[in-house]
């Protein structure tokens, strides 16, 4: 397939050096899906490009593009840079990690169906000043099923009751009744509130989402919950996560 101009719309993220003048960039877009793309001369002085190829970049592009493999950044049409996510060092730990986790949840070029306006969605939040552990956590649990291991918030996995007290069990993928919690002895003992604030984050539509607030006692407790249930379904090991990690140790 010969190069053709394409149209994008999306953002620009895990934008390096790569050779000489040239930058390397992954870019999320909704025409597209995830594509990787080289920025010719962006860090020669007066590039035009250089703006438009910096991290968390978002707008309208102009990419050259076979279809696959590595695409070029040829113009953009109107870009600007989401300054929250690009100057606040912990919004932009979260905001890595999210696209993090869209990246590998998906191949190039791959469609993202809902999952691109779900992104910018959850990025535009961060930006907005969103507390970002919700974001993130709602994010992880709505890419479960990306990774094709969606959990089961809606009812119990063993019957249909839709009234908790729930808990957790990773090995039936989703959430039991008091009556099938004996099913699994290794469930995570979760406090009820916190399965209540996991089915809440994972099931309700994000445009329904107020402002959610959780203890942050509680917060923590469904964020490990995510992370077991990533550990032990997906099992990633993301630089950006682990990052993001010991950023919270070091703020307390
Ligand atoms: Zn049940």
């Amino acid at each position: 397939m010969s190069r053709e101009l394409k149209e994008v719309h999306g953002i620009i993220f895990r934008s390096r050096h790569y050779q000489e003048a040239d930058l390397l960039a992954k870019m999320l877009t909704r025409e597209l899906g995830i594509v990787s793309l080289i920025v010719k001369g962006a860090l020669r002085p007066k590039s035009k490009l250089a703006g438009a190829a910096t991290n968390f970049s978002r707008g309208c592009f102009i990419l050259a593009t076979s279809g696959h493999g590595l695409a070029n950044l040829r113009t953009y049409k109107q870009v600007a840079v989401m300054d929250h996510l690009y100057h606040d060092i912990q919004v932009n730990a979260y905001a890595s990690y999210i696209l993090d986790l869209v990246d590998h949840a998906f191949l190039e070029y791959q469609p993202l169906a809902n999952y691109y306006d779900l992104t910018i969605w959850a990025l535009t939040q961060l930006d907005r000043g969103t507390d970002p552990e919700i974001i993130t956590q709602i994010m992880q649990l709505k890419l479960l099923a990306a990774y094709g291991v969606a959990p089961e918030l809606s009812h119990c996995v063993l019957c249909q009751q839709r009234q908790g007290p729930f808990d957790y069990s990773i090995k039936y993928g989703g959430i039991l009744c008091p009556k099938h919690q004996p099913s699994d002895s290794g469930r995570m003992h979760l406090p009820p509130q916190a399965t209540a604030v996991l089915r809440t984050m994972g099931l309700i539509p994000t445009n329904r989402l107020g402002k959610v607030a959780i203890s942050p006692g509680l917060k923590q407790t469904t964020r490990h919950a995510i992370d077991r249930i990533y550990l032990a379904t997906v099992d990633l090991n993301l630089k950006t996560k682990k990052f993001l990690d010991e950023l919270r140790l070091l703020q307390g």
